[in-house]
């Protein structure tokens, strides 16, 4: 039977990368959530929402007709912005607009939805603590700042989105910062979680090590 899979953990320690290779391996889809937070940040400087503006930006969501089609592209009014909505830019508006609880409400409900038939992976800061706190795995993924920067850096190269690595890393600890000190739903380990270390780690021993988790419940 297919389960839920959660997969935690600050910004830029693999998540993504792990979960799409995880779903292709186990024919599960993949949800990146902060990739919806990142279309609500995209979304708002695209129509002149205020990022202030929480109520706003609530109404904007639904308006943006997020949808994720093949290979983890994602679409805002039928246009694709999986290049735009990664630049540290709209990281940075992420952060900030992921603090609203009515944002988040507003998303998270849609997470459900999503997940409701399970067979999913969805990572993200919240998923096994307010998301889909059943979940029946959760893996909480973190990296130390160094091997963070220097992933997304390579990953910004071979995207060819402009990057400048200080840069990268100033905006990961500050991120880290904001997206654990927010009141509503801040990053932190579900208790019922595995936490991975990846900073020393190969995509292949974290896939394998989370293979291993799958196999044992
Ligand atoms: O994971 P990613 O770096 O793309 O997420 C962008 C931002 O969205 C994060 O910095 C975080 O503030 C927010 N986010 C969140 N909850 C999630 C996923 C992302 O608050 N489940």
């Amino acid at each position: 039977m297919k389960m839920n899979i959660a997969i935690d953990g600050p910004s830029a320690a693999g998540k993504s990368t792990i979960a799409k290779i995880l779903a292709k391996q186990l024919q599960y889809a993949h949800l990146d959530t902060g990739a919806m937070y990142r279309c609500v940040a995209y979304g708002a400087k695209l129509l002149g929402v205020d990022e202030h503006d929480e109520d706003a930006l609530v109404k904007m969501i639904d308006a943006l007709d997020i949808e994720f089609r093949g290979e983890g592209s994602v679409y805002i009014k039928g246009t694709d912005v999986s290049k735009e909505i990664r630049t540290n830019d709209i990281s940075m508006s992420a952060s900030k607009v992921s603090a609203f609880p009515k944002v988040r409400a507003r998303l998270v409900e849609k997470q459900r939805e999503i997940a409701k038939d399970k067979g999913y992976i969805l990572d993200g800061r919240d998923i096994g603590t307010v998301v889909l706190p059943d979940a029946e795995i959760k893996i909480y993924m973190v990296a130390s700042s160094v091997a963070r920067a220097k992933r997304r850096y390579k990953e910004y190269l071979e995207k060819q989105i402009p990057a400048v690595y200080d840069e990268i890393y100033k905006d990961i600890e500050q991120r880290d910062y904001q997206d654990s000190h927010r009141a509503v739903s801040p990053l932190k380990k579900a208790e019922d979680a595995v936490e991975i270390d990846t900073s020393d780690m190969t995509i292949d021993e974290v896939v394998n090590r989370i293979l291993s988790i799958i196999q044992s419940v």
